[in-house]
């Protein structure tokens, strides 16, 4: 165990030293990250991963890849290689321990076998609807099975026909035979065995009977002897059926220990959700760089080391909770603020003339390649007659406050000049602007005048003649409310029809000539830039990472104002959620999911 680990504790990691103390487990760490393949993981996934590999790491401990793939209709080869990926590029390995549920299968038939000859196990004939009303409600206990109480000898007979293929899906379900009267609903003679005529992606044909995510999870869990099977808050009341099904097989017995969800604003995390909008069209796919996905924000320029410094302030809650996305936001620009070079990007160019520099003349000026860094050194950028500048850095009319370029004004250009708008040239038909005249003053060559006198603004620029064409693409939020899934109609209804601006004119400074796919930079002024896959020889394509505006900066200064001196992610943490409770009683966080259910587990 790693005691000088600075990383923060919470209540898990309490758990887990409290029992390595007590040697609890023969003082082994061994967890697990258990993804359903049915999709392609997001930043909820990274906080899991956090908790499953990061305390396995912290404790000297193990942690599994299992993919539980007990719904063979659901599951998809892609995302199995997508899903490892993602976890090796946040910087997390499983080493030579990659299970699949369905590695089980074998065992778990013969469990199941055993459940029935101790007699609590059987065979039920009832159809979907029917154990659905048999279940009885919250307030009301349930109503035994008709078919409860076959004897065991007729039990094994249909449970053995059901496997072999001879009974239509839906026909018969095997169930654990425990109490329909609990209180607990999960407790109410769950499911354990459906028939399904499915092709498996591992197991092919073998089998038509496919064991249930309660039953099959900690037989998982069990088998892998696992020592604490972190899970989301949403499996609470599945805590009684997990321990369950152990103490009556009478197997190793892992606990099973539930966290919050990771939710954010004005974004959804559910693959199932996420699923519709890629197939839908609504997104270029699961690595569009607006999705909450992994692929997605690695795609926008996100860094493991950001996504795991996400993870670690939002820190680990019992209690369901809705991060801002602003949160996420800040941890990746203090990492790329110390590690992206800056560069010179014009992304709405305005063409700047400056009269009275010689027409042939191109000087090569110093830029500091990271303020933050000055072991990143310092590189050349070329100046010359005719010039890029943004559009919105000039006004005709300048209002109050604008103190960038305008009619008869002079500003500074970045390593470069002081220069002053002398002309203004403009469309005959539009009225816009299309060129500005300005001369230059030889005498503030790298920014400064040998005067003292003093310009109010400094803007960014670059040299027509040398300027590299891009395509960038601008990002914003993917919905335009905080919580889509709460709504009562489709959250598709609430995309962010704004969410994707792409700009084709953009001008960038030569040193980006070269830039390759993945490369982040600062566009000073801008925000911070990567480079998309999507570039080629001819063209290339930047995503946007992030703004450089702050307003978590902001929040945290007036969190500060208040003498608020708690722990700003408590803080975040903290706000508030409203619960909803659905109609059989159960908690679930309200951006997310059906909380029946690991999966689409109907019958
Ligand atoms: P989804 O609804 O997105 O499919 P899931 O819970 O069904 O999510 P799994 O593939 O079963 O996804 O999840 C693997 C692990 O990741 C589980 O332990 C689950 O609890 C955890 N997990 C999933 N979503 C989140 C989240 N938003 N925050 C934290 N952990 C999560
Ligand atoms: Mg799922």
């Amino acid at each position: 165990m790693n005691s000088m680990d600075s990383t923060p504790t919470n209540f898990l990691k309490t758990i887990v030293e409290n029992d390595l103390k007590t040697n609890k487990y023969d003082g082994r760490v061994h967890t697990r990250f258990p993804p359903e393949p049915n999709g392609y993981l997001h930043i909820g996934h990274a906080k899991a991963i956090c908790i499953d590999f990061g305390i396995a790491e912290q404790y000297g401990g193990l942690c599994n890849l299992r993919f539980d793939d007990t719904n063979p209709t659901k599951e998809n080869p892609e995302y199995i290689k997508a899903i490892q990926e993602d976890i090796h590029w946040l910087g997390f390995d499983w080493g030579d321990r990659l299970y699949y549920a369905s590695d089980y299968f074998d065992k778990m038939y013969e469990y199941a076998v055993q459940l029935i000859k101790e007699g609590k196990a059987y065979v039920c004939n009832l159809n979907e609807q029917e154990i659905r009303e048999y279940r009885g409600t919250v307030k009301q206990p349930g109503k035994e099975s008709p078919y409860r109480n076959r004897s065991i000898e007729e039990n094994l007979d249909l449970f053995e026909r059901m496997r072999k293929g001879e009974f239509e899906d839906g026909a018969y379900v095997l169930r654990a035979k425990i109490d329909m009267a609990s209180p607990n609903m999960k407790m109410r003679d769950p499911l354990i065995y459906r028939i399904r005529h499915a092709h498996h992606h591992r197991t092919g044909d073998k089998w038509c009977i496919y064991p249930m995510y309660d039953f099959a999870h900690c037989l998982e869990d069990s088998i892998e002897r696992i020592t604490h099977s972190f899970c989301t808050l949403e499996f609470e009341n599945n805590r009684e059926i997990y321990d369950w099904f152990l103490d009556e097989l009478r197997v190793y017995h892992p606990q099973q220990i539930e966290f919050a969800r990771l939710n954010l604003r004005y974004t959804i995390m559910s693959k199932r959700k996420l699923l519709e909008l890629v197939e839908g069209g609504y997104v270029k796919g699961w690595d569009d760089p607006r999705m909450p996905t992994i692929s997605g924000l690695r795609r926008r320029g996100y860094t493991p080391e950001s996504i795991r410094n996400f993870c670690e302030r939002i820190g680990v809650a019992k209690s369901e909770s809705i991060v801002d996305l602003a949160l996420l936001e800040y941890c990746i620009r203090e990492d790329l603020n110390k590690r992206a070079p800056r560069v010179m990007a014009v992304l709405r160019p305005l063409k700047v003339i400056i009269d009275n520099y010689p027409q042939n003349r191109v000087e090569e000026l110093d830029a500091v390649n990271n303020p933050e860094d000055p072991s990143m050194g310092i590189r050349k950028v070329p100046f010359s007659r005719v010039l890029y500048i943004e559009q919105d850095d000039f006004r005709e009319e300048p209002p109050k406050k604008f103190y960038r370029l305008a009619p008869g004004r002079e500003v500074r250009l970045r390593y470069a000049y002081f220069i002053k708008c002398v002309k203004v040239v403009k469309d005959k038909n539009t009225g816009k602007v299309t060129e500005l005249h300005c001369t230059y003053d030889p005498k503030t060559r790298g920014g400064d005048s040998p005067d003292g006198r003093k310009v109010k603004a400094t803007l960014h620029w670059v040299s027509a003649a040398h300027s590299v064409n891009a395509e960038v693409r601008l990002y914003d939020r993917l919905f335009t409310v905080e919580n889509p899934l709460s709504k009562k109609d489709d959250f598709k209804n609430y995309l962010n029809p704004k969410s994707l601006e792409i700009l084709t004119e953009c001008k960038l400074e030569p040193s980006l000539k070269n830039a390759s796919i993945g490369n982040r930079y600062q566009f000073e002024r801008k925000g911070y830039f990567c480079v998309d896959p999507d570039s080629s020889d001819k063209m290339l394509v930047f995503n946007r990472t992030v703004t450089l505006r702050d307003p978590w900066a902001k929040i945290q200064k007036a969190a500060e104002e208040k003498k608020i001196n708690k722990d700003w992610s408590a803080e975040m943490r903290n706000e508030a959620t409203n619960f909803q409770q659905n109609s059989t009683g159960e908690k679930f966080a309200p951006t997310c999911r059906d909380a029946f259910s690991h999966s689409d587990e109907s019958m």
